[in-house]
């Protein structure tokens, strides 16, 4: 017998009440706990002490929620009302130890894993990079190996900072050593600025990644880019893990390691639309440090980013 067809309670109406007004919640959606099941949950990850430059990270759940009481239910571009078409909540912040790593990546394993094997998805809201981490452990349970799509400046896939291996510039590296990515399938958007060596590009390489320079975006068409990202991806279930340096400092000053030459907002976000033929299992959204914003402008386009993932996935099958 299947259950009746539970209609999903959206995001109060910015027709009802004025959007600066009303809930904290990302959107102004009901938080997880008052709803019967979560198809789509929003997960906060507070947690910024992976970073090896500007700090602040632990506000970007907070900063990304205040900027998303603009966003309004219906989006033209995919056809869809994400809202409407799923049930999305507010799954609140996970709580995770500020002074020991090893303890908050396990932390935030656990309250993804609690959420993932209910079977909701989930759009991660960081913190710095290294929270991807856990929560591609708690995704390689459910699905296996995933295809990491990476939007970052930055490879992230670096061995060690004075000897650390669990930081915001190694989670990738780490994911791909305990086997949670597709070797086969795993893609860097929008890399730019100087490195440490050449090896850290071959390297990175043989570590499952091809890369898409953020320089290809003056010459090659973006329909021509999308198609080389999905082409790499094909049916296999997808990650997107956006770092929101991966656009230029004018879309995006509000961020721990930021590098001139990035994309625009609506550059990153027709690529995101993009994945609306793709299979999209879950997401994060990282490195917004509402210290370093000015008038939302960092939170407004992550707000926006996050919006486009929910849509996305109210296209696409899980
Ligand atoms: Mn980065
Ligand atoms: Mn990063």
């Amino acid at each position: 017998m299947t259950s009746p067809r539970i209609e999903p309670v959206g995001p109060i109406s910015g027709q009802d009440l004025p959007r600066y007004a009303g809930y904290s919640t990302f959107a102004r959606l009901p938080r997880a706990d008052e709803v019967s099941h979560v198809g789509v949950g929003i997960l906060g990850v507070p947690f910024d002490a992976g970073v090896t430059y500007r700090p602040g990270a632990r506000f970007g759940p907070g900063h990304i929620r205040q900027a998303s009481r603009v966003l309004r239910p219906y989006n033209p571009e995919l056809g869809v009302d994400p809202f409407r078409s799923m049930q999305v909540a507010d799954c609140g912040d996970v709580g995770c130890n500020p002074f020991a790593i090893g303890e908050a990546l396990g932390q935030i394993e656990r309250a993804a894993d609690s959420h993932l094997s209910a079977g909701t998805r989930l759009v991660v809201l960081g913190g710095d990079h290294t929270v991807a981490l856990p929560v591609l452990r708690s995704i390689a349970k459910q699905y296996g190996p995933v295809a990491v799509v990476h939007f970052d400046a930055h490879l992230d896939t670096w061995d060690t900072y004075f000897g650390e291996a669990y930081t915001h510039g190694t989670p990738f590296r780490r994911a791909s050593e305990e086997g949670l990515i597709d070797r086969q399938a795993s893609v860097h958007i929008g890399t730019r600025g100087p490195i440490y060596s050449a090896v850290d590009l071959s390297a990175d390489r043989e570590l499952g990644f091809i890369p898409i320079h953020a320089r290809e975006f003056t010459r090659t068409p973006l329909d021509r880019i999308i198609d080389r990202v999905l082409e790499r991806v094909g049916s296999r279930p997808v990650y997107v893990s956006v770092d929101i340096d991966v656009l230029d400092p004018a879309h995006a000053p509000g961020t721990g390691t930021p590098e001139p030459g990035g994309l625009t907002s609506r550059e990153l976000l027709e690529m995101i639309r993009s994945f609306s033929q793709a299979r999209l299992v879950s997401a994060d959204i990282v490195e917004v440090s509402p210290a370093y914003d000015h008038a939302e402008i960092t939170a407004l386009a992550a707000s926006s980013v996050a919006y486009e993932l929910l849509s996305v996935m109210a296209c696409t099958p899980r």
